[in-house]
């Protein structure tokens, strides 16, 4: 009989082991954190046996934790960082490089380069992303350039290219299965979203040998079994997705139209829109959610650079609190913002602003400004940025927003997610289990294996926590996005190119 779900959330700066009964409700969780490497500025690094150890160690744990055996366990989801790029020999199962992590800007230049032939139009076109050195395609391209003969060995099929997952599955399942899910391979600018394949095409233009790359497979189904020396006995892999879009399966949007947005450090916003893969006009990305039962349904995804980290400035930099929920307390010791409005275009605005030259700014200050005043300019910074993104996406999907759902560390805050449902001028629901990256994979192998029947059944077994009605007067409303709006723009190009 069993009884539970493993997930393995690998996430940037640290892996997690989670177990979930049939209630959808967390019964242990491990997490240990591993090396950054910085071997240059702007380069970002991780050592992949270290990712692969640590995860294991924490699925492990978990288990231990729970005292549950492997027998126990109906299927295993797995969630990861997206477009960390990893190339290992598949003899000696040795990364021939360190994984290069999303936030590595090192292949710029290729970037550069790509767009000066005029190829941005084609990679958009095809695989709904924007030509940026975030993704893995230049990742692998800068790899097989500089590690000397690789691509030699990768054309006579010695290499593996993966994402996390995919190097993850190669490892749990004794080297046997070279996969990966729909979803991770949408990140990697070598994958046709609209036909589901491997483009030739665009291997072509990166000089990529098609021998490296895994087999796509939807993200709800087995794809493989974690070989029975792991664990005690062996367990179908039967969910992936990358985390943005494993967070979005777990907070159930599964119908058009439906957002959520995550508060992490950064926020992540994205939009089911259905078996449709939108073209963006606002500089959002198209990108693949999951294939499930055959079906692939697409989402636009846009992102905050600075959202729950602005929390940490008014902690680490300005000094005002001592930890993050704090900055609740503080911001709602004063009735409204005192006319201070705070731009944290910390290092330039993203979607939909796109200036890299903004910088971070501070309006309306008076004599009368106070900690309170910036602090409470801080947290509604968070929920403008939020809501211009979501105007971005009901532009491009001719679609209204009926509730945003939410997730990760800063939606704990009350006071933001009440003025989020304010400014949006539509409900916020945050459910009981935040860990919705982790749930998501979970429910994608749940599904796969019979262990919930259907989305129906997790509609059913979703608990929400609070749902923030909206509770503001149009013409405050207003008056609060026309000033966010005139700082944003004042904050824009200010640092000389
Ligand atoms: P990540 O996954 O990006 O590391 P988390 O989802 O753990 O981030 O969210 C942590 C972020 O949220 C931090 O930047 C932290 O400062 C912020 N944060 C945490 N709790 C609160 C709070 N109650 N109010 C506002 N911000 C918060």
């Amino acid at each position: 009989m069993t009884k539970y779900i493993l997930s393995l959330d690998q996430g940037t700066t640290s892996s997690r082991g989670i177990i979930f009964n049939k209630q959808g409700e967390i019964v242990s969780v491990e997490s240990q954190e591993f090396k950054q490497i910085f071997p240059q500025p702007g380069w970002v690094e991780h050592d992949a046996n270290e990712i692969w150890l640590s995860q294991l160690s924490v699925a492990k744990m978990a288990l231990v934790k729970a005292q549950i055996t492997a027998e126990e366990i109906a299927a295993i989801g797995i969630t990861n960082q997206r477009e960390t790029t990893v190339v290992w020999n598949i003899e000696t199962g040795i990364p021939i490089y360190n994984a290069i992590v999303w936030q590595d800007r090192r292949t710029s230049f290729i970037i550069d380069e790509l767009k000066q032939k005029g190829l941005a139009e084609k990679f958009k076109l095809k695989t709904g992303l924007v030509l940026d050195a975030y993704f893995s395609g230049t990742k692998l391209k800068w790899i097989l350039d500089n590690v000397p003969n690789s691509r030699n060995l990768a054309k006579s099929g010695k290499l593996a290219f993966g994402t996390v997952d995919s190097w993850l599955i190669w490892n749990l399942t004794n080297k046997r299965n070279h996969v990966t899910d729909e979803s991770n391979a949408s990140r990697t600018l070598l994958f046709n979203i609209h036909t589901g394949c491997w483009d030739q095409e665009l291997l072509d233009i990166l000089d990529i040998p098609r021998e490296m790359l895994p087999e796509v497979k939807p993200s709800s189904g087995i794809i493989g079994e974690a070989s029975s020396g792991l664990f005690g006995s062996r367990i179908p892999i039967a969910g992936v997705a990358g985390d943005q879009q494993a967070a979005t399966f777990g907070n159930l949007c599964l119908s058009p139209g439906m957002i959520k947005n995550t508060y992490g450090t950064g926020c992540f916003l994205l939009m089911n829109t259905g078996e449709q893969a939108l073209p963006s006009k606002n500089n959002l990305l198209t990108t693949i959610g999951w294939n499930v039962n055959n079906v692939r349904q697409y989402c636009l995804e846009g992102s905050v650079f600075i959202g729950g980290g602005i929390t940490q400035w008014v902690r680490d930099g300005l000094k005002f609190i001592d930890n993050s929920p704090e900055i609740e307390k503080l911001a709602t010791s004063v009735k409204d913002n005192g006319g201070i409005y705070l731009v944290p275009a910390f290092s330039g605005l993203g979607a939909p602003h796109w200036d890299q030259y903004a910088r971070g700014t501070i309006f309306g200050i008076t004599r009368g400004t106070t900690d309170a005043h910036i602090a409470r300019a801080a947290l509604e910074a968070i929920a403008f940025q939020v809501n211009d993104l979501v105007k971005a996406m009901e532009a491009d999907s001719n679609k209204q927003l009926s509730t945003l759902r939410v997730d990760g560390g800063a939606c704990k805050n009350n006071f933001l997610m009440q003025f989020q449902a304010d400014i949006l001028n539509v409900a916020v629901e945050r459910p009981k289990c935040l860990e919705l990256t982790a749930l998501g994979a979970a429910y994608l192998a749940g599904i796969a294996v019979g262990f919930w029947q259907n989305v129906n059944e997790l509609h059913s077994i979703t608990k929400l926590d609070k749902r923030f009605e909206p509770n503001m007067s149009p013409s405050v409303r207003q008056e609060l996005l026309d000033y966010w709006h005139e700082a944003t723009s004042r904050s824009k190009n200010w640092i000389r190119k």
